[in-house]
């Protein structure tokens, strides 16, 4: 590993005062340093900001949250209020990781972790993400866990927190930290399309700081995370999908499906919710929704699997709600 400094941030400026071109913000450190082991990251400066006074859930009437970014996951999943009014969300965070990983990850990190890419992570292979320019062996090599939406030739990698699939689903905005002052940021405008500079995972520029998500009022219909993977104790989805769903007199008033696991970034099944609001609340309906959605899916060599799931996962989801409506 190389050699680097660490440094713990006191406040948000003094985060922003210490970034410079070759440092990095530490979180909980579960998968950054993983990543200097690897290699991946060579920073030279750490500058610690899971100890900045963003710790805290603060709970709005209208169930709205303020998370800190600096807010483990594992106080998130645990937060009653969290598991009263977006018990989606807690299920999403339970789904990720193991109970030791979710102790120590923050809020911030789980946003901004790396994909899981074997060729990224490997750095005697080519890859765009890593090192622009060198190519994308997963695009006709090891590509069963890659996507299947809106990717590019330069790039196949999937996004895979959980945490986010869900946040995608509840709308939630990031509040992001820069010298000149605060943006608040939808989750939607937050990630990005891999394109022709799969380098950069999100908009964010170098040096922003996340200081918090909010979350808007609880979702008056009921709601669950769904995650297929290859072991129940800890893997990341092959595919996963948060919903949720308002039926009345057996027509769907309303609907929200994001997707984990099937592009470079939380999918938002718009075109599924469409096709779904004022049809009736049927396993058919939730079907031909979800086929509507991935008609779009350009699979690879290995993964058309994850076309047939994805429609399975989203039809079963909403079929458990439709069942508890
Ligand atoms: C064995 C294993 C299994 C896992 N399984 C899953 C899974 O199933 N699902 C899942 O979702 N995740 C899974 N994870 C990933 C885990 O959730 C992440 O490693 C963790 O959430 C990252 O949070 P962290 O605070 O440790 O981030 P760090 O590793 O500290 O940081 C990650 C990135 O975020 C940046 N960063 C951190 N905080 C901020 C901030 N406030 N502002 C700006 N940038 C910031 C860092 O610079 C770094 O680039 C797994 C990890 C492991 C090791
Ligand atoms: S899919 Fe993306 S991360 Fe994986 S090798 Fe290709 S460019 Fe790199």
């Amino acid at each position: 590993m190389r050699p680097f400094a660490y440094e713990r941030a006191v406040s948000a400026e003094d985060a922003l005062n210490r970034h410079t071109d070759d440092t990095q913000y530490l979180g909980g450190g579960t998968n950054l340093v993983d990543l200097m082991r690897l290699g991946v990251a060579t920073p030279a400066r750490l500058v610690d900001v899971a100890r900045l006074p963003y710790d805290r859930i603060e709970h709005r009437a209208d169930g709205g949250l303020v998370i800190g970014a600096a807010v483990r996951n594992s106080d998130l999943a645990a937060d009653l209020g969290v598991r009263d009014d977006h018990p989606l969300l807690a299920q999403a965070v339970l789904a990720g990781a193991s109970g030791q990983i979710r102790n120590q990850a923050t809020v911030g990190g789980n946003l901004l972790q790396r994909t899981r890419c074997p060729y990224f992570q490997d750095v005697t292979k080519p890859c765009n993400k890593r090192e622009p320019g060198t190519g994308c062996p997963a695009v006709h090599g090891d590509n069963e866990n890659m996507a299947i939406l809106d990717h590019s030739p330069h790039c196949v990698a999937t996004h895979p927190s959980d945490m986010a699939v869900a946040l995608t689903a509840l709308d939630a905005r990031v509040r992001v930290r820069h010298p000149g002052g605060e943006d608040v940021v939808p989750l939607a405008r937050l990630y990005r399309s891999p394109g022709d500079d799969p380098s950069r995972d999100t908009t964010l520029r170098p040096g922003d700081l996340i200081t918090a998500v909010e979350v808007p009022a609880r979702l008056d219909m009921p709601a669950r995370y769904r995650k297929v993977r290859e072991r129940a104790s800890f893997a990341f989805a092959l595919v996963s999908a948060a919903v949720a769903l308002d039926v009345a007199d057996g027509t769907v008033r309303d609907c929200r499906i994001a997707l984990g696991g099937v592009a470079h970034r939380p999918w938002r099944a718009h075109r599924a919710e469409d096709a779904l609001r004022g049809r009736p609340a049927t396993e058919a309906s939730y079907r031909a929704a979800a086929e509507v959605e991935l008609a779009a899916a350009e699979p690879l060599s290995g993964n058309a699997y994850k076309v047939t799931l994805a429609v399975n996962v989203i039809t079963a989801a909403l079929a458990g709600l439709g069942e508890d409506a």
